[in-house]
């Protein structure tokens, strides 16, 4: 469970990207943040992944503040958030395989765990047969798939994920939702989309959280908001009649 407490963030020059935001995420469900750009998707994203720190509020992953840890108990509670970042984020030098065994690597995993490990993931992915392919040698989409396995690589709790299909077309962003789906379905992971595309929210979300001006203006079960026509969530998914 992800609970995310009047998060406020303000940045040099004045911008608040997040002023008091709240938001609650059941463990192993999967949540779309929607919004204009320029809300504080990413920002709130960010916060969540301790990589941006919030001004005030407090980010409670299964009861602990992460906004008040420092120093190990701080790099720990990181290994439990896998992050995959917006846009291409992959080494170029590595193959799929070196790219997915990075945070083994950091942690210390020992050869034949680690590649053990990497071995699951790809499995997990879809692309065992891509262990050896070089960035540039796949697909945008199998490209996000090999970010995804190694955001997993170190167990977390909670994936982040950050415009993961924008750029993708419909097929290709199928298959990293696929991948996104047995996140959730097969290691009980709690996932977080920032999206610009409804059908992501319709295809894979439990709840959607609407931001706007860095402010939550709705929040609840897709298929709840996409009954009730008077939701901003509704009016967005639906197709609009002129
Ligand atoms: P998009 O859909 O375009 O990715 P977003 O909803 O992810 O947008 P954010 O990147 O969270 O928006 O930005 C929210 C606001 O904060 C924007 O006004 C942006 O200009 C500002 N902002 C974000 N990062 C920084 C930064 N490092 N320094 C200054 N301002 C920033
Ligand atoms: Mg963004």
């Amino acid at each position: 469970m992800i609970t995310v407490e009047n998060l406020t963030k303000s940045f040099p020059g004045g911008t608040r990207a997040l002023d008091g935001v709240n938001l609650e995420v059941a463990a192993g469900t999967v949540i779309g943040v929607v919004g204009p750009s320029g809300a504080g998707k990413s920002t709130l994203a960010r916060c969540v992944a301790l990589l941006e720190r919030p001004d005030s509020g407090a980010i409670r992953v299964d009861g602990t503040d992460l906004v008040s840890l420092g120093g190990t108990a701080l790099r720990a509670a990181r290994r439990q958030i896998g992050v995959v970042p917006q846009g291409d984020s992959l080494l170029r030098q590595r193959t799929a395989a070196g790219n997915v065994a990075l945070p083994l690597e950091a942690a210390g995993v020992p050869g034949p765990q680690r590649r053990a490990r990497v071995g699951e993931l790809l499995d997990l992915v879809g692309l065992t047969d891509k262990a050896a392919s070089y960035p540039d040698q796949l697909s945008g989409g199998q490209r996000q798939r090999v970010a995804v396995a190694r955001a997993l690589a170190a167990s977390p709790s909670v994936l982040l994920a950050d415009e993961p299909t924008s750029a993708l077309d419909p097929e290709t962003t199928g298959s990293v939702l696929t991948v996104l789906d047995r996140a959730r379905a097969e290691l009980g992971v709690t996932v977080l989309i920032v999206t610009h595309d409804m059908g992501v929210v319709r295809k894979i979300c439990d709840d959607v959280a609407v931001l706007e001006d860095g402010r939550v203006v709705e929040n609840g079960k897709v298929l709840d908001l996409v009954a009730d026509a008077s939701s901003r969530t509704a009016s967005s998914l639906l197709p609009s009649v002129t």
